[in-house]
Order: structure tokens, then sequence, then C-alpha cells
């Protein structure tokens, strides 16, 4: 039989239940989600995370054949991360804002939206944008957590609050950006905001009441006071001083869980220090658990029950909160139960998910800050450059990582990972003070500016955009390496989906949607949506048709602060839904070109500089590195009269606050802000220049950064 008979056998073996399953879907469908092929009911598609689905109606031979089915703009242009929940022919998603809406799978019809009225200031709170990863179902129920911290339990037909629940203490500034999960009668949700310095936890509610079940700290609190659990009794005796748990230490729960039934054990990702820097966060050493850990508990209770440490002394923003892929592989003629990640920090890690015992690790980009994991240990060989604390250091990766929040996928039958990976660098120091700023402020500990010998950051930007790239590397987890890759133009893309027709499926920052061969890497579909994508295609079958589905909407950790040149954003945030045969067209959006002005102004050198520091500082993140951006937020190189007449008042006194622009009184005088001031007027002037180069100039420049790129990677 060829293989096209085959996958039409199947389809019709498929069909034949999908229009009969009909799902309230309690825990044991969750479990068996896998054999539900019609819907994805749990954020990875199934407990193991895997992103597979197994439908086959679209397969390499029709192909050619798909097309939009419907649209829907979610009224947002932020970042767009969301993994959609399909339930018998209704799909649930999330946008900017940590709204939801439930959509007619078939039609797109809206049948209800739900906004949490999240305060905007809020969003001074989150270091990646007013991101939302996507809901939980339970029987009626779905569950969101909302960026100002709360969880809320809706009816899934009506939309309706069942419960809301507090999960943070609103005097830090924790933000929720992950999609819940739910396990028996619990809901999990965790929280970020390590960057600006909180404490890591994970919480278990009561899906009917929202009551506390259980709660887990990642690190240690008050070395003084009594730890929570006998894990964190455990954890302190890794770390020293005093200044971590003033700070909060770090180690939050912000996005990957993973959970095996037959083992009962939940998996959770931690991240980074707060702050990021050791020699500061915990000046006498010490591996500081659990920071950079996969972390196993029980789920009914959160005991901990086994955790390794993927990055100890973590000082890199080297975060394990990546996408964890359950999965049973064949290894040395053994079949091992294994849990798999490839976290920020470059090494892709295959772990015994019963024991948390190291099977393999194998860098899956190239990385500088280790030469290797130590079978034998467990641990990390770090390089000599790795330890910053006397001079700057050029590291790979950067604090984006080798593979950041975008999912992978894990195809059973090519038994390969598909991995969103990224090619980066970073300049690392110690600076010789570091104040904390306690509220909406950036408390790394780590000055990239400082102590910088040769060009700076800023000076490399254009370069550096040149040597950040982002690419599709599809893995062998058991042989530790690479089978092939598909280079992307932009670093930041789409998280991954596979099926069972051989096919994946991502989307690029460009906004362009692929179909790739799951075996080869080629490129069978394509399809330019306008916008670039960075969250995961799902798909979902009704009444016998499969869908793919994909939210498109740039912006998130890269998008905010680093502007592509390649990336499509700012445009209306959209779910876009395809299947064969169909035809519709998306809606154009009228792209304007940014017109920038030029402005009279006199600053010295000296206040150019420390302008640049105090915006890098406060401004980047949401701005944008060099004051460019790509319309996700205000452009502050197009402000008009009266934003330059009002600056001061803006921002120290926040009188945009409403909108999310906050005060920064408490950390900046009159003379910073007149500072930042002058230096976003000079960046706005050096746009104009670029603007009035002819065509021919800029496209010599392009090619010659790119040359220089391309050296300067061999060499750092
Ligand atoms: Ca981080």
């Amino acid at each position: 039989m060829t293989v096209r008979g085959v996958l039409s056998l199947r389809w019709l073996l498929i069909f034949f239940y999908i229009p009969w399953v009909s799902a309230n879907p309690d825990f044991q469908e969750l479990v068996e989600a896998d054999s539900d092929v019609g819907n994805w009911l749990t954020h990875g598609r199934t407990y193991s995370e895997t992103r597979q689905s197994p439908l086959v109606q679209i397969n390499p031979s029709n192909i050619d054949n798909l097309g939009l089915a419907w649209s829907f703009d979610t009224g947002t242009k932020r970042g767009l991360e969301a993994s959609p929940i399909v339930v018998d022919g209704v799909i649930y998603s999330t946008a900017a804002w940590s709204t939801v809406f439930a959509n007619d799978a078939v039609t797109g019809e809206l049948l209800w939206r739900f906004d949490p009225k999240v305060p905007r200031q809020w969003g001074a709170n989150a270091c990646c944008d007013v991101v939302n990863r996507g809901v939980a179902v339970l029987n009626d129920h779905l569950f969101v957590g909302t960026i100002d911290g709360r969880l809320v339990a809706l009816n899934r037909f009506s939309g309706d609050v069942v419960w809301e629940t507090l999960t943070i203490d609103k005097s830090k500034p924790y933000t929720i950006t992950g999609a819940p999960r739910v396990i028996k009668d619990l809901v999990m949700i965790g929280n970020g905001g390590a960057e600006y310095g909180v404490r890591g936890y994970i919480s278990a509610y009561h899906v009917d009441t929202g009551k506390l079940s259980w709660r887990f700290y990642t690190v240690p609190g008050d070395p003084d006071l009594p730890q929570e659990s006998s894990a964190m009794e455990m954890a302190r005796k890794t770390w020293t001083g005093d200044l971590y748990w003033q700070v909060g230490g770090g180690g939050t729960v912000w996005d990957s869980m993973a959970y095996d039934p037959d083992l009962d054990l939940l998996y959770i990702g931690t991240g980074n220090g707060s702050p990021w820097n050791r020699h500061i966060r915990s000046p006498g050493g010490g591996d500081n658990l659990f920071l950079s850990s996969i972390v196993a508990l029980k789920a009914s209770s959160g005991e901990y029950v086994w955790h390794y440490q993927t990055t100890p002394a973590e000082t890199w923003d080297y975060t394990a909160t990546q996408h964890m892929v359950l999965a049973d592989l064949l290894i040395e003629g053994e079949l091992r139960q294994v849990l798999m990640q490839a976290p920020k920090n470059g090494f892709f890690y295959v772990l015994d998910r019963r024991t948390g015992e190291l099977i393999s690790a194998q860098n899956y980009v190239p990385i500088s800050w280790a030469s290797h994991v130590d079978l034998l240990t467990g641990r990390p060989v770090e390089t000599a450059i790795a330890d910053h604390v006397n001079d700057s250091q050029w590291t790979r990766p950067a604090p984006f990582g080798g593979h950041n929040w975008q999912p992978m996928a894990f195809n059973s039958s090519t038994g390969l990972m598909y991995i969103p990976a990224m090619e980066n660098l970073s300049v690392y120091n110690t600076p010789e003070t570091f104040k904390f700023n306690k509220g909406s402020h950036w408390n790394t500990a780590q000055d990239d500016e400082a102590n910088l010998e040769g060009p700076s950051a800023e000076q490399m930007l254009p370069l550096m955009k040149r040597l950040l790239t982002g690419m599709t590397i599809a893995w062998d987890p058991v042989k530790q390496r690479e089978i092939w890759r598909v280079q992307h133009n932009t670093m930041w893309n789409g998280g991954l989906l596979t099926t069972a027709a051989n096919l994946v499926f991502q989307g690029t920052g460009e906004g362009r949607f692929s179909a790739y061969d799951a075996t080869t890497g080629r490129r069978l579909w394509e399809t330019d949506v306008g916008n670039g994508i960075i969250a995961p295609p799902i798909s979902y079958a009704v009444n016998g048709e499969q869908y793919v589905a994909v939210m498109a909407g740039w912006g998130g950790a890269v998008g905010l602060v680093l502007a592509e040149d390649d990336a499509k954003a700012g445009g209306p945030g959209r779910l876009l839904v395809y299947k064969l045969g169909s035809k519709a067209k998306l809606p154009q959006v009228l792209q304007k070109e940014p017109v920038f002005r030029r402005r009279q102004m006199a600053a010295s050198d000296l206040q150019l500089e420390n302008g640049m520091l105090l915006y890098n500082q406060h401004c980047m993140r949401c701005h944008g590195m060099g004051v460019a951006n790509k319309g996700l937020t205000s452009d502050l190189r197009m402000m008009s009269d009266d934003t330059h007449r009002l600056f001061k008042p803006i921002v120290l006194e926040g009188l945009y606050r409403s909108v999310g622009m906050i005060g920064f009184a408490d950390v900046l005088s009159e003379s910073d802000v007149s500072d930042i001031h002058q230096y976003i007027n000079a960046a706005a002037n050096s746009q104009w220049q670029q603007q009035q180069q002819p065509a021919w100039l800029i496209s010599f420049k392009q090619w010659f950064l790119d040359k220089v790129g391309l050296i300067l990677a061999l060499v750092l």
C-alpha cells in the first residue's frame, strides 16, 4: 500500500469517531487527550507536552490546497503567544493584557470575550511584554492567569466569572504570562518578575472554589525564619549573604510544566536568579537551588521529589523555564522514560523523569560559557570567560537564550525534536555597585555598558543584530545531534507543531507561516500573514475536517527590546485558521512608513552617555534598544510636540499612567530626565539622517554589516 493509502485509511478511521466524541473534559479525558484526536485539550496537547497532532487529513500530498478558513482580530497589537485550546468545535484563546476569546472553530464567529481589565500601569512590571500563553480547561471551567497576578475561573459556555483569586503579593512586581495546568481537582499557576526582584513559587488552587491547596517556593526566604518546606531548608544551604532574599532570589515558574499521570509527578521549570549577578546575589558562592532547575513535585501535595539544576550559580539569565517534553526513548537498548528540555543555556538535556538522573546533554547551538556537561557529576564545566567578576565578557548565548519560551514539538515517528532555536551573544560584567530599587525597576545587577572596553553594546547594535539569528533545528535526542535545520531571517520566531502526517508547522518573525517535511526539513507550503508569528500552531478537527490554527502578533521579550529589521509587527493581532480547499483573504492592513523629524538639541557627550545608561535601565524594556521600536509601544523617536513639552511630567510624575507609562520620580532626578530626553532626540535625529540617505548607500551599509557580522561571528 502506498504512503497515501495508509494515510487515507488512517484518516477514515479517525473520521468515524470524531463526530461522536462529546466532551465536557474531565481529568480522565485530559489524561487520555492523545486519543481524542479532534480536540486540543491541554496546553501542549497532552500532559507529555509533545505538541504532536495525530491528524493526517492535511498531508504532504494535498498541502498545496491549504488555505485560510477564517481569521479573527484580537483588537491588540502587542505580542500574541497563546496555544489555543479546542473542545468540540469551540476554540479558546488569549491575547495581550490577558483577554480571553471563545470562537466557533468552524466559522470563527465570536461566542464571547472576557477582559480581566488589567490596570495598564501593571504592564511596567512585565519584563517581556503583556503576553499570555493561553487557558486551561476542565469540565465546564476555563482558567486564565492575568498579568496582574490573578487566577480567574470562567464558565466556558458563557465567559462568566465563576471565581477569581489573587495569587501574588501586590507590593511586589509579579506578573503572570504562563498558561495554567489542571491536574485532578487542582489548577496550577506560577508567575514571573525575577528581573525586577521577586521570589519564585508555584501554587495549586482547588478548581471549584479557587481555594489555595498548596504552594511550593523555589528559592529560600529570610534565612532567620523557618523555611516553608524541607526542600527549602535544603536549598538554603546553597545560598550566601543577605541580599538575595531581600531582592527576592528569583527562580520564577513563569512558563513550562509537564505531568506524568503514572508517576503522578508534576515537572516545573524554574527561572533565573534575582538579581542575575551571582557575585552580588550570593557573594560567598553556592549553587543557589532551585534556580534554573527542573523540579519534580507530587502533583497532589506539592511535595518535592527530585531536581536537576541545569545552570548551578546561574548568572546569565539562563532560565530553565523552557518547554519540557516527556517521551519514552530507546537509549542503548533500553526503553527510558525521559524528560527533554532545551533551556536558554544552550544544552539539550535528556533526563530520566522518574529519578532526575542525567542521561545525556549536548549543546544544540554554539555556546561559550561552558565546554560541556560532565556526565558523572551532571554539572556543566564553565569556561575561563564564564565568570565575569573582573572584566566584561562577550558570552554566548545572550539572555535571550539558545531557545526561549516558544514551544518545541516532538514527533514520535521521526523521533526528532523540532526546536525554535537562536544564536546570540551579549556582554556580561559585574558592576562595582548595585542598588536595589524596590518597585517596577530593572534589578539585574548586570550593567552591560559599565567597564566595557572596546565598542559598547550601543555602538555594536547594528552589527549585533546581524550576529543574532534564528533557525529551526530538527534534533535527534538519542544521538544528541542535529539532523536538519531551516535558517530564518529573524531571530525571534514561532513555536512548533508536528503532525502524524510527517509535517512540521511554524511561523516566523517575518510573518511567513510554513509547513515542512518532518524528515528532511524541505518547505512544502508557505503563506504570508503580514504580521510576525511567535505563537505555536495547533491542529484540530470538527465534523471530519482538519484545521491548523496559529496566532499572529509579534512582540514578547525580543519584540519589545530589539527591533529586528526583518520582523513585521504592530499590525492587528489575529487568530488565523487554515483548512484544505479554503481561499479566504486576510483583511489588508495599510502599514504607515515611519516619519522621523529632526529636533534642535544641545547636549554634552556626558549628558548623552548618562541619558543612554538611564534609558537602558528604565526605558529600554518597553521602548526598545537604541530607541528603535516596531510600533508595539510608543516610538519615542516620533514623539509629538505635546509629548516633548510634557516629557518631564510624563516621565517623573506618571502623567500617562492610565495607558501604562508609569512615573519614575522614585529613581530619576529632573536632570536625569533631561539627559534621557536628549538621548532620545539624538536617536531620532540619527534616524532622520539615515532616512535622507540614498537607497543604494543604505543597502551597501547593510551588505557591509552582514559581511563584518559574519567575520565577527566566527571570532567572538
Ligand atoms: Ca529572565
